[in-house]
């Protein structure tokens, strides 16, 4: 018997490793998408929030693949679609990142309030659950140290 031949079947690559790159770009988009609807437009005037929500809401927002030139500073660095400031900027002036018009900004750059509230009423809902699963977690650990013995003083 020579068992030498099988070692070369091994070395072989499988081919199934092709079919993983097409689910990760169908992944990809479902993730960009839904960073755009969790992101809040802050540091622009009610109408151009409007403009933007609008814009998300059915489907026309398209997120920048680079930055864009800032009207102001000349940098590469709006982020956002359809704005032509950049933040710092934006901020300073104290004007709509998008049309540059000084009018009331619905929420401000450095007020993220609203985002973070919300997530913390997601989180509560969830330990709540979860709390319930750990007691019973808490119970299998305890067994398990008590039996280690660890005598260390
Ligand atoms: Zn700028
Ligand atoms: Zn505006």
């Amino acid at each position: 018997m020579s068992s030498q031949k099988g070692n070369v079947t091994l070395s072989r690559p499988q081919k199934h490793q092709n079919t993983f790159t097409f689910k990760n770009d169908k992944f990809d988009k479902s993730v960009q998408t839904k960073t755009i609807n969790a992101k809040l437009h802050d540091g622009v005037c009610q109408p151009c929030k409007e403009v933007l929500e609008w814009s998300i809401k059915y489907s026309k927002y398209k997120p920048l693949s680079k930055p864009n030139t800032c009207v102001k500073c000349s940098q590469k660095a709006v982020k956002d679609s359809y704005h032509i400031m950049c933040r710092p900027c934006a901020y300073e002036l104290q004007v709509c990142a998008k049309c540059g018009k000084k009018e009331d900004i619905v929420i401000p750059f450095n007020k993220e309030i609203s985002e973070s509230s919300e997530n913390q009423g997601f989180n509560h809902g969830r330990s709540c659950k979860r709390k319930e699963d750990s007691d019973e977690d808490f119970g299998a650990e305890a067994d398990s140290d008590g039996g280690d013995g660890d005598t260390h003083a």
